[in-house]
């Protein structure tokens, strides 16, 4: 029985997710298939490198323009074609801000057990698991036929590269979702992307309003950093879920982390503490989020963020 990992790509080249996926699935079994999901331009390239990953047996190349977004309603209806040719046993994709909502997506296509966001494998269907921001280990039993894990990459190496190259076989792409089409029609969001490669991170938190946004962009702007949110802003409507820091979004550890107008919940720590250096913005000098930095400011963001520009 063979295992499926779904492919994560940021610009046109394999994520190291998808390597450290793959070597989680060496835990399970020897007949390892990657699923690529992109656009035609990026489509061999990518499947060239999936194929040269160490462990590798097959790669299944899906290449449409919808794909290259790698949107969650796709990419888990093009999974559940494969699985339902059968002779899987597992499917697996790493716990990044993608595999948390494709896993439970596929999962519910398929009505089948997942394991989110796995550390350890124990044994074939025994998988351990943090919860509460890591303060307790959960031991999860899958029983299903098919089971599908999303692992925790910071937890596996990534597996290196092979001499031998897979065979790599195209897939006649799904049509697009109706997901994918209102994207499409909505257009791209005007926030910078790539929070999970940037050296530097600017994080806005409800401290900032939106007559600030233009400064933290220009701040942003001469930092060369990417933009990151808290969940009250997401919730707030002021972003999108693609921009969340913390347990439920994007898990970051940038050279430099910009912490403005966050008071420093738990949840949101989990997503930025491993930043080699957090500097705080708060008006509030009790603001938990003091307690993480290296550096704090104590004032308003108004006043600190056209300062620190006028600095730099
Ligand atoms: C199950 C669960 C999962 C969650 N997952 C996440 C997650 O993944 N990511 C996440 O971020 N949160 C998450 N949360 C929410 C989290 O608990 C906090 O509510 C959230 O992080 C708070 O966001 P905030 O710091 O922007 O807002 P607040 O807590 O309201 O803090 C705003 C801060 O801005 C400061 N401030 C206000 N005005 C100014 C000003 N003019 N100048 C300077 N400072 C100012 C205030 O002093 C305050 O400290 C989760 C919660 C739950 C229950």
């Amino acid at each position: 029985m063979a295992i499926l990992v779904l492919a994560e790509h940021v610009d046109g080249r394999l994520d190291e997710t998808t390597h450290k996926a793959v070597m989680a699935a060496r835990f399970l079994g020897r007949d390892i298939h990657v699923l690529v999901m992109a656009c035609e331009t990026h489509s061999e390239t990518l499947s060239q490198q999936a194929a040269s990953i160490e462990g590798v047996t097959r790669v299944w190349s899906a290449a449409a323009p919808h794909l290259e977004t790698q949107l969650t309603e796709d990419m888990a209806a093009q999974a559940q074609a494969i699985l339902e040719r059968g002779g899987y046993r597992y499917a697996l994709m790493s716990s990044s801000y993608k595999g948390k909502r494709v896993m439970p997506y596929l999962a519910a296509l398929r009505n089948t057990d997942l394991a989110p966001d796995i550390t350890k494998i124990e044994n074939e269907d025994t998988f351990v698991r943090p919860v509460y921001a890591g303060s307790l280990q959960v031991v999860e039993r899958l029983k299903s036929a098919v089971k599908l894990l999303s692992v925790r990459a910071s937890a596996f190496p990534p597996a290196g590269l092979q001499a031998q190259a897979a065979p790599i076989e195209t897939l006649a792409p799904l049509p697009p979702t109706l997901a994918a089409r209102r994207l499409e029609h909505r257009g791209k969001s005007t926030l910078r992307p790539k929070l999970s490669r940037a050296r530097i991170v600017i994080g806005c938190g409800l401290g900032v309003e939106k007559k600030e946004m233009p400064n933290i962009e220009k701040l942003a702007d001469k930092l060369g950093a990417a933009i990151g949110v808290t969940r009250a802003v997401v919730d707030e409507g002021m972003a999108t879920s693609d921009y969340l820091l913390g347990q439920t979004g994007k898990i970051i550890a940038p050279e430099l982390y910009i912490a403005v107008g966050i008071s420093g919940a738990v949840q949101h720590l989990a997503g930025v503490k491993d930043s080699k250096v957090i500097v705080a913005v708060n008006k509030d000098p009790n603001a938990p989020i003091f307690q993480i930095a290296d550096y704090g400011v104590v004032g308003d963001v108004g006043e600190v963020i056209p300062a620190l520009i006028e600095l730099l």
